[in-house]
C-alpha cells in the first residue's frame, strides 16, 4: 500500500467532526434566528406604522368633517405644525387632488387618484390601508386613506409616510450583528471544543483500562463494543493459556520417552549392556519410539483439526459426503480385532442404517478412537459393543464397553488434551492423553454432541448424535 493510499484510509477524526457539526449547527441555528427576529421586528414595525398613521388620518378627518367649509384652506389649518415626515392629500370624489401637503400650489401637475388602491377602497369602505413599494429598494410608502362624507360631496383624506425598508434597517444594524455573529460563534467554538473533549475522554479513558472495559463503559451504545473487546481478549488469553499449557505438555510427553531411548543407547553404546540383553534393549528402545510417533502423529492430527476449524469458521466448510455409519462400524471393528485379542476383550457390533454428511476418514479416526479406548480400559473377559442406528434427532454412533469406567469427577474433563485419569495405565497401553480431544475436536466439526455416561467397575458409554441431515 502506498502512503497515498494509507493517508487516504485513516479513519476520519470524531472530535473534529463532532466539532465541526457543533458549529455549523450552531451557525445555522443563530441565522435562522436572526432572519426570524428581523422579520418579526419590521412586521411590528410596520403595523404600528399603519396603527399610527390611522390614528392621525381619523383624527384630522373627524375634525375637518365638523368645520362649515370643506376645502384645502380648511384642512392646511387643521393640520399638525411640525409634522414634515407625514404627507397629507385631500381627493375630491372623482380622483381630483385638493389639497397635497408636499406639492403646495402646484396641484395641478398631479394626476388624478381616482385610480389609486387606497382611494377606491376608502371610497368602497369608508377606510383603507396600503403599502407601496418605493421605486428603490430602500423606502416604501405607508398610506392610510379615511372618506370624509361633507354635505359638498365625497371626499378621501390619505396620510402617507416613507418608511425605511427591511434592507436598510439590516445595513444599519450590520456592523453590529457581524460583531455578535463572531462572537456566538466564538462561544460555539469552544463550547464545541469542551463536549468534544468531554465526549472523547472516557473512551480514551476506556481504551487505557481494557481489564475494566465492560465495568467502565462510559455510554450505552458503546455497551456491544466493549462486550465484544472483552470477550474477544477472554478468548485471546484463554487460547494463550491453553498453546503455553499445550506447549509444555507436549515438551513433557516428548521428553520422556526421549530420555529412555538416549539411556537405554548409552549403555548399549558404552558396552554395559551384555550382548544377550541386546534385544531386550533394542525393544525397549523400539517401544518408546512407537509412543512418540503415536504421540507426534496424534499432535499432528490435532493441529491439522485446529486450522480446519478456523478455516470453517471463516466460512470456507469442510469438504463433506454422505458417510455409511454402519458401514465404517464394521470396518473399525474389522480394525480392531487384533487388539481386542490381544486383550482379551470380545468385540461386536450392532449397525442400522445411519448416514451422515460429513468426512469419512476423520469420522473412521473418531470411531477407532473410542473402540480403541474401550478395548485398553477394560479387563480380560470384557467386552465392547460398537452401534449406530437413525432417531428422532438423527443419525448416531455409540461405544459400550464394561470395563473399568471413568469417576465422575474426571468425567468432563477427559476430553481435554492430555488429560488422564491413570496415566500410567494410559502410558502402558500405549495412550497419549489426546484421543478424547481429537474425538471432541471431530465431532465439533460434524456438529455433534457427544454424552459420555460411565460408572467405576461397571463400563462406559460414549454416543455421538449427529445432526438431522
Ligand atoms: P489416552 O490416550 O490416555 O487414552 P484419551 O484422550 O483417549 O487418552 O482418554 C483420556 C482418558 O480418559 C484416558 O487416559 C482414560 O483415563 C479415560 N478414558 C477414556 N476412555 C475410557 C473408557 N472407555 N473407559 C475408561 N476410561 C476411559
Amino acid at each position: 500500500m502506498t502512503d497515498e493510499q494509507q493517508k487516504e484510509k485513516r479513519p476520519l477524526s470524531m472530535t473534529r467532526r463532532y466539532r465541526r457539526g457543533l458549529v455549523i449547527v450552531g451557525l445555522l441555528c443563530m441565522l435562522a434566528t436572526l432572519a426570524a427576529a428581523t422579520l418579526l421586528f419590521q412586521r411590528s414595525y410596520t403595523g404600528q406604522v399603519d396603527a399610527y398613521l390611522g390614528q392621525v388620518c381619523d383624527s384630522v378627518a373627524a375634525g375637518y368633517k365638523a368645520q362649515t367649509s370643506h376645502d384645502a384652506a380648511t384642512l392646511a389649518d387643521l393640520l399638525p405644525e411640525n409634522d414634515a415626515a407625514l404627507r397629507f392629500t385631500l381627493i375630491d370624489g372623482d380622483g381630483t387632488v385638493l389639497f397635497d401637503s408636499e406639492a403646495g400650489a402646484d396641484l395641478a401637475a398631479l394626476p388624478s387618484h381616482a385610480d389609486r388602491p387606497e382611494v377606491i377602497a376608502a371610497l368602497a369602505d369608508g377606510s383603507a390601508s396600503v403599502t407601496r413599494e418605493s421605486q428603490t429598494m430602500q423606502e416604501e410608502t405607508h398610506y392610510y386613506a379615511r372618506r370624509i362624507d361633507t354635505p359638498d360631496g365625497v371626499q378621501v383624506l390619505r396620510v402617507g409616510e416613507d418608511v425605511a425598508t427591511l434592507w436598510v434597517l439590516s445595513a444599519d444594524t450590520l456592523p453590529l450583528l457581524c460583531c455578535a455573529v463572531v462572537l456566538i460563534l466564538l462561544a460555539t467554538a469552544v463550547l464545541a471544543w469542551w463536549l468534544t473533549l468531554r465526549l472523547v475522554q472516557p473512551i480514551n479513558h476506556l481504551a487505557e483500562n481494557l481489564d475494566t472495559i465492560e465495568a467502565d463503559v462510559p455510554y450505552e451504545e458503546l455497551i456491544p463494543l466493549a462486550r465484544t473487546i472483552q470477550t474477544d481478549r477472554k478468548l485471546r488469553e484463554d487460547n494463550e493459556t491453553m498453546r503455553r499449557e499445550f506447549t509444555a505438555n507436549v515438551s513433557h510427553e516428548l521428553k520422556t520417552p526421549l530420555t529412555s531411548i538416549s539411556g537405554y543407547a548409552e549403555l548399549i553404546e558404552t558396552g554395559m549392556v551384555k550382548s544377550a540383553d541386546v534385544p531386550t534393549f533394542a525393544a525397549r528402545i523400539h517401544k518408546e519410539a512407537q509412543r512418540m510417533i503415536a504421540l507426534v502423529s496424534d499432535i499432528l492430527q490435532l493441529s491439522e483439526l485446529d486450522s480446519t476449524q478456523a478455516s470453517q469458521s471463516r466460512e470456507k466448510p469442510v469438504e463433506v459426503a454422505p458417510v455409511d455409519l454402519a458401514a465404517l462400524i464394521k470396518e473399525t471393528a474389522q480394525n480392531m480385532t487384533v487388539n481386542a485379542r490381544k486383550a482379551y476383550v470380545t468385540l461386536q457390533y450392532n449397525v442400522q442404517p445411519a448416514t451422515v454428511q460429513g468426512s469419512k476418514d476423520l469420522l473412521t479416526e473418531l470411531a477407532t478412537n473410542l473402540c480403541d479406548n474401550a478395548i485398553r480400559y477394560n479387563q480380560p473377559g470384557g467386552h465392547v459393543e460398537l452401534r449406530c442406528g437413525t432417531g428422532p434427532d438423527g443419525p448416531w454412533l455409540q461405544v459400550e464397553d464394561n470395563g473399568i469406567g471413568i469417576p465422575q469427577d474426571s468425567q468432563a474433563r477427559v476430553f481435554e488434551r492430555f488429560y488422564r485419569v491413570d496415566k500410567s495405565r494410559s502410558k502402558a497401553t500405549g495412550g497419549t492423553g489426546l484421543g478424547l480431544a481429537i474425538v471432541k475436536h471431530i465431532a465439533l466439526l460434524h456438529h455433534a454432541r457427544i454424552d459420555l455416561q460411565s460408572q467405576v467397575g461397571s463400563g462406559t458409554t460414549i454416543k455421538v448424535s449427529f445432526p438431522k441431515a
